[in-house]
């Protein structure tokens, strides 16, 4: 790797630092931000950074930690930028055409030192322990991912994670159980992004009350049912992950950003549980592809497939229901019968084994898809669609 000094002088890092080390640095950077389009650059600068002030290094072989006190030194400068940058353009709200991927949502961005103090007052209680202890290191203490995981001592994989689902919680909980606070009207306010009710059934309840919505701050594109289940999600897709991106920013119509997320799911998932591995969808290492099962749920939707990066954080996941909305049958059914939506899980034999029937029905005509899958493994076995 080359680098540029300010003197306009090219330094061959090499002379200084492994290919191993800058790989080490660049993947440091990508875990510390969550992004790992900007962790080159960001490399690349504490590079220039730690050549810039190389006297200071004394012991050659301390230069590890040394690195990586300057990558945490850079990373952070950049968070803070970004953090600028964003609260800038808080008052304009961003065309969904032009989501800004890259930077995530932080609570921090969008709430006063005061206003998130009082809102995890609130929400603490309402959190699993752990995700409790993540979020006030990250927010109380306002310590950074490196910095958690030692305390925590976790990998910073592991504490990335547990951020990640504490602030989506916190989100959730800010529209619901929180809704009637201040705090959640202040960040109503500056988050500016509302649901949207859409034309589409709802594939649960058949109940033309499903909405969506698109939070180009946070990332994501989601969709939930007003009926079945108002403070909950039905999906949710990162606009960041750059095998969903481009489904999901090709269309807008909410029908089409449906269809289309559909198509890509049957095309991924399938072939996954088949292999029991795939690529990451967003850092393409692999990943073990293995069952979820929330006994205390119906099974359509506490039981199904995740697959989880360790090494990004990344995680994908689709429940039994989730498989048998995106299969071609379904998807053929519920064009031509939109109300057609999932009905209480059956149990059958298959070959011998007991199987759980996943189906869809529309009521008016009767036409019918099952998705059948073996109750042990949960592997799907079939479709019968009956039209
Ligand atoms: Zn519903
Ligand atoms: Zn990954």
């Amino acid at each position: 790797m080359e680098i540029l000094t300010p003197e306009g002088a090219l330094v061959e890092s090499d002379d200084w630092w492994s290919e191993a080390e800058v790989r080490r640095v660049t993947r440091l950077c990508a875990r510390i931000t969550g992004d790992p389009t900007a962790a080159d650059d960001l490399a690349q600068e504490t590079l220039l950074e730690a050549w810039r002030i190389r006297d200071r290094l004394v012991d050659p072989s301390g230069s590890s930690p040394w690195l990586d006190a300057i990558a945490r030194h850079v990373c952070r400068r950049w968070r803070v930028a970004g953090a600028r940058r964003r609260s800038q353009e808080l008052s304009a709200e961003l065309p969904p055409e032009h989501p800004s991927f890259t930077e995530r949502d932080e609570l921090s961005d969008l709430l006063e030192k005061e206003e998130l103090a009082d809102l995890l007052d609130r929400a603490l209680g309402l959190l699993p322990a752990e995700t409790r202890v993540a979020l006030v290191a990250r927010y109380a203490d306002e310590l950074g991912t490196t910095d958690i995981a030692q305390r925590l001592r976790l990998s910073p994989e592991a504490v990335s994670m547990r951020l990640t689902r504490g602030r989506a919680r916190i989100r959730q909980l800010l529209e619901t159980d929180l809704r009637d606070e201040p705090v959640a009207q202040a960040w109503v306010t500056r988050h500016g992004v509302a649901w949207r009710t859409i034309r589409v059934a709802c594939a649960i309840c058949g109940s033309a009350s499903s909405s969506m919505r698109r939070d180009p701050r946070a990332g994501v594109v989601q969709a939930r049912c007003d009926r079945c289940d108002p403070g909950g999600l039905s999906s949710s897709w990162s606009m960041d992950n750059p095998a969903l991106r481009p489904h999901l920013t090709a269309v807008s119509r909410p029908s089409a950003v449906l269809a289309r997320m559909a198509a890509w799911s049957h095309a991924w998932w399938p072939d996954a549980i088949a292999a029991g591995r795939a690529s990451c969808t967003r850092c393409g290492a692999s990943v073990d592809v293995r069952t979820y099962d929330r006994p205390y749920e119906d099974p359509r939707v506490g039981r199904g497939w995740h697959a989880s990066c360790t090494a990004c954080g990344e995680v994908l996941s689709t429940s039994l229901l989730g498989l048998a909305l995106t299969c071609p049958e379904t998807r053929a059914l519920r064009a031509r019968r939109p109300r057609a939506h999932a009905v209480p899980t059956g149990r059958t034999d298959y070959a011998g084994r007991p199987a759980l029937v996943i189906g869809v029905r529309d009521e008016a005509s009767g036409d019918r898809v099952e998705l059948l899958v073996d109750d042990a493994t949960v592997r799907p076995l079939g479709v019968v669609a009956s039209v």
